[in-house]
């Protein structure tokens, strides 16, 4: 039987998951990142976790066919090393494939986490059969892996994908924390959703979601289901953010023919309500063939697409 690892990187913890060759995960668990204790501390902090995943599952290193990682991101795909996570700090130039195949002698690859989860929805989710795909995630930014002839496309210097920063303003746009302006992710996104429902509320209007978060904050998942209840602005404001991505996607649409649009991160588990009014956009905007040969729907693997597609990168 095929087994891989897949280990899945994030600011506050880092999964690790047994995957098999069908995309099943056979055992995951997660250890903290603790970033501020320095990478060296977090990679210990791994290597423990994969040998207890060996042991928990009696599994040797001769049985583990790779070991993928996938962080947010820069990554050198070809030498497995991390550039720079800004998540992460302390994440600079970190030689995390060479380390961990040192120390298990098990092949070890390394992507960024949209493009770890574009693998995973093509060879075991929304992506499977589909030769030309773009999938998104819309979170706290909003990120891109594009598939094109059934490869993951990674471009010249592995930064391909940065579907987050097509301009949707020339001039005087909002700024963006990629030190530019007018970038789609500075117009739509979670602290954008949030910005929103501030601004409104700065006009002294009552709204359903200042309501629902209480004594708490306002966080894009209330805004939802606000907007779920019927609260007219709480809609308004997905409304906004549906026709903002479909800007950016009509663009995406145009440029590849992509046959779907895969729509995934944790502002798109409100499901129709982002995801119509980003169809109705790209109906009215991109081009009539293009158009007519794309689907947008949703991602399938949720939050495991991660730890599935980086058990794959050492087969892609
Ligand atoms: P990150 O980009 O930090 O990895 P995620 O992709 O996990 O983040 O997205 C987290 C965001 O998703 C949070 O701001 C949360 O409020 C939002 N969220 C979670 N569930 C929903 C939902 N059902 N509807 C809208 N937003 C949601």
């Amino acid at each position: 039987m095929v087994k891989r690892i897949g280990i899945d990187v994030g600011g506050t913890n880092v999964k690790i998951a047994l995957v098999d060759g069908e995309g099943k995960i056979i055992y995951s668990n997660s250890v903290p990142t603790y970033a501020q204790m320095g990478y060296e501390y977090t990679v210990n902090n791994i290597k423990q976790a994969i040998k207890d995943l060996m042991k928990e599952t009696n599994t040797e290193a001769k049985d583990i066919q790779g070991i993928g990682f996938d962080f947010p991101g820069q990554v050198d795909c070809k030498t497995g090393v991390v550039k720079n996570a800004p998540n992460i700090p302390g994440w600079v130039n970190v030689p995390i494939a060479q380390m961990i195949e040192e120390e298990f002698h098990i092949p070890t690859r390394i992507d960024n986490d949209v493009r770890c989860a574009a693998l995973g929805e093509l060879k075991f989710g929304a992506g499977r059969g589909c030769e030309n795909f773009v999938c998104i995630t819309v979170g706290t930014g909003i990120g891109s892996g594009i598939v094109i002839n059934g490869k993951v496309v990674r471009g010249a210097a592995n930064a391909a994908g940065e579907l987050g920063h097509i301009k949707l303003q020339m001039e005087d746009g909002p700024l963006c924390g990629c030190g530019d302006s007018g970038c789609l992710e500075a117009f739509a996104s979670g602290p954008s959703i949030v910005a929103m429902a501030q601004e409104y509320l700065k006009g002294g209007k009552s709204a359903k979601f200042r309501e629902l978060a209480g004594d708490g904050e306002i966080t894009p998942y209330i805004v939802a289901k606000a907007a779920e209840a019927g609260d007219p602005v709480a809609k308004r404001i997905f409304e906004k953010m549906g026709y903002y991505i479909g800007m950016g996607l009509t663009s995406v649409i145009n440029l590849l023919n992509p046959e779907r649009i895969i729509i995934g991160g944790g502002v798109a588990e409100c499901g129709e309500l982002l995801l119509d009014p980003i169809r109705r956009t790209i109906n009215e905007r991109a081009m009539k063939v293009q158009r007519d040969a794309v689907e947008i729907i949703p991602a399938e693997l949720g939050n495991s697409a991660g730890v599935i597609g980086a058990s794959m990168l050492v087969e892609g």
